[in-house]
């Protein structure tokens, strides 16, 4: 299995390079040349079988000959054994052919943990192979920095640099980075805000020399890796419903548009799904493409559900590419329209290619709230604000097709939000047993002034890449 660039001017690699790699150096996201096929023969076997089982189905003619089987198998193993739940990824019902799948049993809480603790691994083992070293850096305003320190902690191959806003993030969040005793790990509360963050990450991604000098390399959602490994998991729910023999839809809430790109990558493999709902909350751009056919960047809103608070969907690339007829000219020409102009158009037959799999609901923040407290009263259960726009996108595109289950993605768990559940219901969710320590454990993070030199000078001193 090769990947190509959605771009069309980069080197067509294996998938430990893609992984590696993360973006491809003409600026496209990686994917697959072809999509493998699961037949129903195959589809139907996974009833019943152990999620890591599944995935390995799933995920291996990803992977090709890239890693030995049994070394992937022992992967997933150890990816999901640290899961709360065996199921990994359990359904819960809420109503008439309504399910929410909880995604929220990993070890930092939020759905993220499915693909990072896959994510870890393969980075490890593939470093392992060459011999090499590299320095994870990564930007977080809370949920996707715990998840990476969870995921490479104590790994011998990698050094992991996370900078968050000191002061700005919640004090669960802060402890889950800041309670992890490995050595490799280092937390970094910086004396700035997360725009800030952001931008000292961006000036070390564009500094040739420090990418080199310590084998620098992301973790965000735009790694083909993590969008695989959730592929996994609408298999498994598919299957529990009834799959192949019955259709299922799925309703995800939706940021960055990697995990609902996952839900298609599994309709192209050949699980039946009917509909593929993009919920997003007041920050809306895909719910406004899908209707007019123009993407178009506004100013980012802060939400109850800020992990979906975004103004660009990086992996829409992916879908733009497969609907343009994998056009990688067409592509590249509206991501160039897209720097330059912060918008553009896309043309009638990509529009109508998107509009045959997928619908988006926008969802605000009185709505938001309203389902949290609903839900709540009707079935005693607690929807985190993510999960929570996901279920009230799904009652509306239940309400044009009630005879087809739908599949709500639970992205977090809600004791991660406590304030906008307390605001909705009354009540403040508890932190799982296997969180409490986290309350008294020692913290260690070191604050740095908002300088980029700073920075770069104290990964320099610390990254093991850069002393080899
Ligand atoms: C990241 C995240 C999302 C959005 O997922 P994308 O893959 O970026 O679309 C939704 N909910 C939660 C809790 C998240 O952490």
């Amino acid at each position: 299995m090769r990947y190509i660039s959605t771009r069309g001017q980069a080197p067509a690699l294996t998938f430990t390079e893609a992984l590696l790699a993360g973006l491809a150096e003409d600026g496209g996201l990686y994917v697959p040349q072809t999509y493998p096929q699961l037949d129903r023969t195959a589809i139907a076997a996974f009833a019943g079988k152990p999620y890591a089982e599944v995935a390995e189905a799933v995920i291996a003619p990803f992977v090709g000959e890239a890693i030995p089987r049994a070394e992937l198998r022992a992967m997933l193993a150890q990816a999901y054994a640290p899961f709360r739940h065996a199921a990994v990824a359990p359904l819960a019902q809420l109503g008439d052919n309504l399910f929410l799948m909880e995604l929220f049993h990993g070890p930092t809480l939020a759905f993220k943990d499915v693909a990072m603790q896959l994510l870890g691994r393969l980075t490890n083992a593939a470093l392992a192979a060459r011999g090499l070293r590299a320095t994870v850096v990564g930007a977080t305003s809370g949920d996707t920095g715990a998840a990476a320190i969870e995921a490479f902690r104590g790994l011998d191959r990698v050094d992991v640099f996370i900078l968050y806003p000191h002061g700005r993030v919640s004090n669960v969040q802060r402890r889950q980075m800041t309670t992890v005793p490995d050595a490799n790990i280092h937390t970094i509360a910086l004396e700035g805000s997360f725009d800030d963050a952001q931008s000292i990450l961006k000036g070390l991604f564009r500094n040739a020399g420090f990418r080199k000098d310590v084998g620098l390399t992301g973790v965000n959602s735009i790694n083909w890796a993590r969008v695989v490994a959730q592929v996994v998991y609408y298999f498994t729910s598919a299957v529990a419903l009834g799959a192949p023999h019955r259709n299922v839809s799925f309703t995800v809430p939706t940021g960055n548009f990697g995990d609902i790109l996952a839900g298609y990558v599994a309709k192209q493999m050949g699980l039946p799904i009917e509909r593929l709902v993009i919920a997003t909350n007041e920050n809306d751009i895909l719910a406004r493409t899908l209707e007019t056919g123009r993407y178009e960047v506004r100013g980012v809103k802060p939400t109850q559900s800020p992990s979906m608070d975004i103004q660009v969907s990086s992996n829409f690339e992916r879908l733009l590419f497969d609907a343009s007829g994998r056009d990688a000219a067409r592509v590249s020409a509206m991501m160039a329209a897209l720097d330059q102009s912060r918008g553009f158009s896309i043309d009638e037959r990509a529009l109508q290619a998107i509009r045959a799999d997928f619908d988006a609901f926008a969802v605000s923040e009185p709505q938001t709230r309203e389902e949290i407290a609903e839900t709540y009263r009707q079935d005693e259960y607690i929807l985190d604000p993510h999960s929570a726009v996901g279920v009230h996108a799904a009652r509306r595109a239940l309400e044009r097709r009630p005879a087809t289950p739908m599949i709500v993605a639970g992205t977090a768990h809600p004791a991660k939000f406590p304030d906008a559940i307390k605001a909705a219901t009354g009540v403040t969710p508890a932190l799982p047993p296997h969180l409490a320590h986290i309350a008294a454990a020692p913290e260690r993070f070191e604050i740095l002034p908002n300088d980029p030199v700073a920075i770069e000078k104290f990964i320099r001193a610390k990254a093991r890449a850069a002393q080899a």
